[in-house]
């Protein structure tokens, strides 16, 4: 067992279920959430938000096994027999499923499972939907004096099938009352439970809401009466997943329904920044309403070129310039500055030069202030502005990654500098994840944002014969002109443009586009 209380490792294996709460990812349990993040492999339901897994680390093996159409997906068994297999294998597998795993979840089916095959395991409980949509739609599922009950049920099969809810006894839930009825599973068969409540004698004007994809940036609440909510809800074009709930109760989300609507509600953003950096532009993003897929399209990994860090190290008192022009520059400069080890005692004798505000906040995080910042954020003007603060001579390392043009050393060279390019980072194209691929297939995304143009290329490449469709159904939006030329001169149009170049400015573009 290590500090986390998480047992298991590379002895014994372990599976945790883990309820992932109902769709907006902040409802997952903080146990939940720290089962995630110390995962050896995760294996997820369809209904689960891609942004709990958007930092979770790349070498986690992940397993989609959501029912899917169109996809190739486990059956019941087999999933089973994945978890069980990656456990017998000495991993931590966290199951995450959406809602609470013991909730019309399966969840006791693979407990029982693991039982049988002597895996050990945990259930980490989640909210379920009839809670968490109602509450998120102003609804107490319970409430002194008007509801001392709140009843579960599934209308998935009705009884006119032979299914295990074949004998769920209509004619008494029609006649309870005093409570609420949350009842999952059921917008297809909505119709026939009307039916039969109303023939069982419930008030046909008990007031009754349905709820789409409740807790989610799309969330819709439909509200209604026991009688009219079938046909209220399908001229309101709900759709699956939703939660019908019968009671008093619903009266009251007139008063306490507290959801503001939000800018980007009901958008759906792909974001194609790498993994690492995206949280903060999903979280942005999130915040104001939309649906947000993390897509990464590339990945940026170290690299450390000795003979460039020894030729950099053997000139202890030597000083100069150092330019940093993107987050990952900062990162992966210190991350080898330490390797090498030194520490941010070796910059006191630089000056710093830096693009960006991201870059900034990323030099601010670590104590460092930039002594210079050019009057645009882009490398061309640096070059230009550069030059002015230069002695002649003067060492100039400029941070880089692998892609790129090198004018920014032939500008600093040429105007007399001794400039040294120290490569920290290279940028290749990231893999495809299934869960992606689900989401993308379940409902096209509105909005492709692009912060680089390496980010676009790798779009391209993830994507092959898809992309295009997928470029042609959303709309782009990039983070400056740069990014914008790469995209047009493809063929494609870019409709959103952030001015200022930045991740707050695409946010800001992206909010400003959906008020039109
Ligand atoms: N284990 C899950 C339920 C899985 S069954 C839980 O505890 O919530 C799937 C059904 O749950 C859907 O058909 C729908 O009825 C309901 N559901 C799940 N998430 C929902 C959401 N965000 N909004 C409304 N209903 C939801």
């Amino acid at each position: 067992m290590n500090e986390w209380g998480i047992t298991g490792g590379h002895e014994s294996g372990i599976v945790y279920l883990v309820g992932a709460g109902p769709g907006d990812p902040g409802l997952i349990t903080r146990r939940g959430y720290d089962v995630l993040h110390h995962a050896d492999a995760i294996c997820v339901d369809a209904l689960v938000d891609p942004v709990l897994l958007a930092d979770v680390p790349e070498e986690v093996e992940r397993y989609y096994v959501g029912k899917h159409a169109g996809f190739h997906t486990l059956k019941q068994e087999g999933i089973q027999e994945l978890i069980i297999r990656l456990a017998k294998e000495g991993k931590r597998v966290v199951r995450l499923k959406g809602g609470d795993p013991f909730v019309f979840g399966r969840g006791g089916e693979e407990a029982l499972a693991l039982r049988e095959a002597g895996v050990p395991f945990e259930i980490v409980p989640g909210v379920t939907a009839a809670v968490a949509a109602s509450a998120y739609a102003g609804i107490p599922i319970t409430q002194r004096k008007m509801a001392c009950f709140a009843m579960m049920l599934t209308a998935h099969e009705m009884p006119d099938k032979d299914s295990s809810c074949a004998t769920l006894p209509w004619p008494e839930i029609a006649k309870l009352t005093g409570g609420t009825i949350a009842g999952y599973m059921g917008v297809k068969t909505l119709p026939k439970v009307i039916e039969r409540l109303v023939e069982g004698g419930m008030n046909p004007e008990t007031p009754a809401a349905l709820i789409e994809r409740g807790t989610m940036g799309g969330q819709k609440v439909v509200t209604s009466t026991l009688m009219k909510l079938a046909v209220d809800g399908q001229a309101a074009g709900i759709k699956p997943p939703a939660l019908f709930v019968i009671g008093e109760v619903v009266s009251l989300s007139e008063r306490i329904n507290w959801l503001n609507p939000a800018p980007l509600a009901g958008k759906r953003v792909m974001v194609t920044r790498p993994a690492r950096q995206a949280m903060p532009m999903v979280q942005s993003l999130q915040h104001l309403g939309a649906t947000v897929l993390p897509a990464p399209t590339i990945k940026v990994a170290p690299t450390y070129i000795e003979a460039s860090w020894k030729r950099m190290l053997s000139q202890p008192d030597r000083g100069g310039w150092i330019i940093f022009t993107s987050e990952n520059g900062v990162r992966y400069f210190m991350e080898g500055l330490d390797k090498a080890g030194q520490d941010v005692r070796f910059l006191g004798r630089f000056k710093i030069a830096a693009i960006g505000s991201g870059t900034r906040d990323e030099l601010a995080s670590r104590g460092l202030k930039a002594d210079f910042v050019p009057s645009r954020s882009t490398t061309a003007v640096l070059s230009e502005e550069l030059p002015a603060h230069l002695e002649k001579g003067q060492w100039v390392i400029r941070v880089r990654g692998n892609l790129g043009d090198t004018n920014v050393e032939k500008a600093l060279a040429a105007a007399g500098a001794e400039v040294q390019a120290q490569y920290v980072y290279e940028t290749v194209t990231a893999p495809l994840n299934d869960l992606v691929r689900a989401w993308v297939h379940d409902v096209a995304p509105d909005i492709i944002a692009f912060t680089s143009g390496s980010a676009y290329s790798g779009f391209q490449e993830q994507w092959g014969e898809e992309a295009d469709s997928l470029l042609r159904g959303a709309k782009l939006a990039s983070v400056g002109p740069f990014t914008s030329r790469i995209i047009r001169d493809e063929g494609y149009e870019v409709a959103i443009e952030a001015d200022p170049y930045n991740v707050t400015g695409l946010v800001e573009a992206i909010r400003e586009d959906c008020e039109v």
